[in-house]
């Protein structure tokens, strides 16, 4: 935080002192200070925001001699400001105006009243409708020197720990969770944010303090955790014991607190990583574009939008998750196949007007936590009442109580979560009219009959209002002027307006309130005696209306636990029928988990590509892996579909683990404990690491970390460096993986030596991508079959990516020219020596290129540069002469 010198704030003016002295208390949040009906931002806060809210940024006097910059919002509709701010990861603090300005002596006195931060909004508005927000918080045990992590989801109650083998591990936690805001204590900060550097290059990431006082308290730490948690560790939450964990969940709930947010929403701890999950690393959530494409990092393209049918946000969640974890535990799995399955035999008309009726599902997982908070409005209230007669219909209509009978698995998978929809439903239907408005407007937010109190209280106002009106006929009679009214002021209460014209008919008793440009203003004796009935009845009931309804959401509270159990039924529910849904309308077949481990997908399709270019114009690819020939190696033309069939088998692995059923003709696969990905070539230089550097990081992960029961995906791994290290190193990782680890293995290279020098060894199996001749042009039918490829044919698909004409003669003339290297033959690789003989033939070459670089050529004679080429070719013959593989290097 920057501010100017305290020497050049004493010159401004009393105002910019006060603002000031506020913007010290706030650090670096953005300050709103309000002035009359306006939140002006001001100085740097106003420069870094006025574009991102796309407000004009002006300026004025600061009192001495200098302008400082401002914007402002209309204070009614600051908090739309404020939640886009949010969004974008900014902390707000809001000063208010703490006396009213017209009674203020001096410089109006104003105070931080609310400060907000991008990690603790429950309000739907400044939310992502369907992805959580998640808090992250770190802490060292000083007793253990263990790393305890932690996530939160303010909005929703979702509260998780685990503890970290190392701080570094946090990094896979944080693009896991994607945190839009962190707490470690101060002193690691620095440290924080060097680790996390790459993460917080795109992506805002606020880090601030986790209050110390509660890390060291272990009393408070029991009076917390029993507050919120009925009890006073951690032992029994579903999480188990974590060291340092009851320090970090209260010094969490703590800082929740001080941003005077809820605390009733979070009922229990759940583990960081739940064990029937998968752990999918960002590599893998990146390379098959689960949530984001690679290139754009938009939705569009992604999987998570390919596959959502889901009606509701909670839902959208839900499949959110499930697509970040999917199950390891086989019968969990075919639960969730079945529940489906059920689904999609009631055909798609049924299901159709069953997705009908769900319409408009609210997102009853945030609004139960604004009920528990007592911050609901009452339209928010409509919301859940239309959310549990969802979760009735269903019960009614679809769980087997009355009605269509579905199946024992989906009763099972929902219908017990949503029974508890019965109490809260009735309580908020009895009491909320049928459109309630909201609090304070006396439009109506009880059903009349609900506290007779209240309809008392308002039928003096209502035949108040009448008596106005009658007052306002008597009058008009009296004084002859038929353009006599009574209106309400906010101030000065009933006042008879009359018009210039009429003002020689006032009577004396009227008493002259106000002169406005067309007309004046008066009261009398009678009207403000009955005005004041009329305010204090109308007052009366608003107070009543106010009582009744945090009454009412006292109550509801008390049924948070069957709240939360309908929003969880629900959300399953919706996310069910979309699998189900997605299923029919895009012909996806339900999987069958392989018990002999084989790995059968027959007519399988990319469910993204295929929508992309057309679902006749995608070619279904038949897969098949046993246990014998575990990896495939494929090769094939530039374009003709390696990466899509590869990626498209992990994609019905994932999907079939997360319950969804697969785009294909028929699926058989095992349950993978880990999915691995390395595909193509991305920097982080921000981590400060090339291209090379990443994928080999990557391949190495997969190394140490597969089992003979993972999925692994590589993509022409080694096209980082030189062709010789390149094949060296993919060959020796494609024979580790199948010696070694014995993992499922999909292959791609370019590197069609590969296929040869691989013949010997068990496990590989070559596959290629079909190219076709088609009246001399190359075509691709993009399907996979057995076999070897004997070209890449990268001139050919350069031609059709528009290469010109010109380069492509070049690079055939060159072709032409430089001798290619023969596939070396496989047992001359066995060795571990085939890297730096390879190395000594790159050095050789390496001279050649070195001094052809160095040449002028504008200033070679013809006969200079034929003894050079000459000499070079002396040189370079001992260069091509060393086999790329020699026989003595075995
Ligand atoms: P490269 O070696 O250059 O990386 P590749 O062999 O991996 O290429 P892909 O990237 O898988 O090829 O596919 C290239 C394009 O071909 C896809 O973007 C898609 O448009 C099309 N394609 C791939 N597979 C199919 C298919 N089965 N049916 C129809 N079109 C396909």
């Amino acid at each position: 935080m920057s501010l100017p010198a305290a020497a050049e704030i004493e010159q401004m003016t009393p105002m910019l002192r006060q603002y000031y002295e506020l913007k010290l208390q706030c650090g670096d949040a953005i300050l709103f200070f309000r002035m009359g009906d306006f939140f002006e931002i001001f100085g740097r806060d106003a420069e870094d925001v006025a574009p991102v809210l796309e407000l004009v940024l002006t300026s004025r006097e600061r009192g001495d001699q200098q302008r400082i910059p401002f914007c402002g919002v209309p204070h009614h509709s600051a908090r739309n400001y404020y939640l886009k701010l949010l969004k974008k990861g900014y902390k707000i603090a809001i000063a208010d105006q703490m006396e009213d300005p017209a009674e203020a002596k001096g410089l109006v006195r104003r105070e931080i009243v609310r400060t907000l931060t991008p990690g603790c909004i429950d309000d739907p508005d400044g939310l992502e409708r369907d992805a959580p927000n998640y808090l992250m918080a770190v802490h060292e045990d000083p007793d253990t020197k263990a790393w305890a992590c932690l996530a939160a989801d303010l909005s929703t109650g979702e509260l998780r720990i685990g503890r970290l083998s190392s701080l570094t591990e946090l990094r896979g936690y944080v693009e896991r969770f994607q945190p839009k805001e962190l707490l470690a204590r101060k002193f690691f900060h620095d440290e924080i944010k060097t680790l996390l550097s790459s993460y917080m290059v795109d992506r805002r990431l606020l880090v601030e303090p986790l209050p110390e006082a509660p890390l060291r308290d272990r009393a408070e730490q029991k009076v917390m955790l029993t507050e919120v948690l009925g009890k006073q560790d951690l032992d029994s939450q579903p999480s188990g014991a974590v060291p340092g964990g009851e320090a970090l969940v209260t010094a969490t709930l703590f800082y929740f607190r001080s941003l005077q947010a809820s605390l009733q929403q979070f009922m229990n701890v759940r583990p960081l990583h739940e064990s029937n999950t998968m752990v999918l690393d960002e590599t893998a959530v990146r390379d098959l574009e689960l949530f984001e494409t690679v290139r754009r990092r938009q939705t569009e393209g992604s999987l998570f939008r390919e596959i959502n049918r889901t009606l509701s946000p909670m839902g959208a969640r839900l499949l959110r998750f499930f697509l970040g974890h999917p199950l390891i535990d086989a019968a969990q799995i075919r639960a969730r196949h079945a529940a489906v399955r059920s689904l999609v035999s009631l055909g798609e008309e049924r299901l159709a007007e069953i997705r009908v009726s769900l319409k408009g599902m609210g997102d009853l997982d945030r609004l139960a936590t604004r009920i528990f908070g007592l911050s609901a409005a009452p339209q928010e209230l409509a919301r859940v009442i239309d959310s549990l007669e969802k979760a009735k219909w269903i019960v009614e209509n679809l769980t087997g109580e009355k009605g269509e009978k579905l199946p024992e698995d989906l009763y099972k998978a929902v219908a017990v979560g949503l029974k508890f929809y019965k109490l809260p439903l009735k309580i908020l239907s009895e009491a909320l009219c049928d459109q309630p408005q909201a609090l304070g407007t006396g439009l109506g937010v009880f059903r009349p009959g609900y506290d007779m109190t209240l309809d008392g209280l308002n039928e003096i106002a209502r035949s108040g209002e009448g008596a106005v009106d009658a007052y306002q006929e008597t009058l008009k009679q009296r004084t002859g002027i038929g353009s006599l009214k009574i209106k309400f002021h906010k101030t000065f209460g009933y006042l008879i307006e009359v018009t210039k014209p009429n003002l020689a008919r006032v009577p004396p008793d009227f008493i002259r309130r106000q002169t406005m440009v067309n007309c004046e203003r008066f009261v009398t004796v009678e009207l403000q005696e009955l005005g004041e009935t009329l305010v204090s009845a109308t007052d009366n009931a608003l107070a009543r209306e106010g009582e009744l309804y945090s009454a009412l959401l006292g109550e509801l509270a008390k049924f948070r636990m069957d709240v939360k159990s309908v929003a969880h039924a629900l959300a399953t529910f919706d996310l069910l029928q979309s699998f189900a849904w997605t299923a029919l309308r895009r012909a996806y077949v339900e999987p069958r988990l392989s018990d002999d481990g084989k790995v059968e997908l027959r007519g399988s399709r990319h469910p993204v590509v295929e929508r992309y270019v057309g679902r006749h114009a995608f070619t279904p690819n038949d897969v098949s892996i046993s246990t014998e020939k575990k990896h495939l190696l494929i090769t094939g033309p530039n374009m003709a579909g390696k990466s899509t069939v590869m990626r498209q088998t992990a994609l019905a692995a994932i999907l079939c683990q997360i319950g969804s059923f697969v785009p294909a003709e028929s699926v058989r696969l095992p349950v993978f404990d880990r999915i691995f990905t390395r595909v193509g070539a991305a920097d982080d230089l921000s981590r400060g690491q090339s291209t090379f550097m990443v994928e080999m990081a990557e391949a190495a992960a997969i190394l140490r970390n597969a089992t003979p029961r993972s999925l692994v995906i590589l993509d022409e791994v080694g096209r980082g460096t030189s062709t010789t290290d390149g094949l060296a190193l993919a060959f020796a990782i494609l024979q580790d993986l199948s010696r070694r680890v014995r993992c499922y293995t999909l292959f791609a290279t370019h590197y069609h030596e590969l296929v040869e020098l691989t013949a010997d060894m068990q496990g590989i199996r070559p596959m290629q991508t079909e190219v076709v001749d088609r009246s001399g042009r190359i075509a691709f039918t993009h399907r996979l079959k057995d076999g070897a490829s004997d070209s890449s044919y990268g001139l050919e698909v350069a031609r059709l990516a528009g290469l010109p004409e010109t380069v492509l003669a070049a690079a055939t003339q060159f072709l032409a020219q430089v001798p290619q290297p023969k596939a070396p033959t496989p047992r001359r690789l066995q060795g571990a020596s085939a890297v730096p003989a390879a190395q000594s033939q790159i050095s050789a070459q390496n001279v050649v290129l070195e001094r052809l670089a160095k040449l002028n050529v504008n200033r070679l004679t013809p006969l200079q540069a034929l003894n050079i080429l000459a000499e070079l070719q002396g040189g370079s013959t001992a260069a091509r002469s060393a086999p790329l593989f020699p026989e003595e290097s075995c």
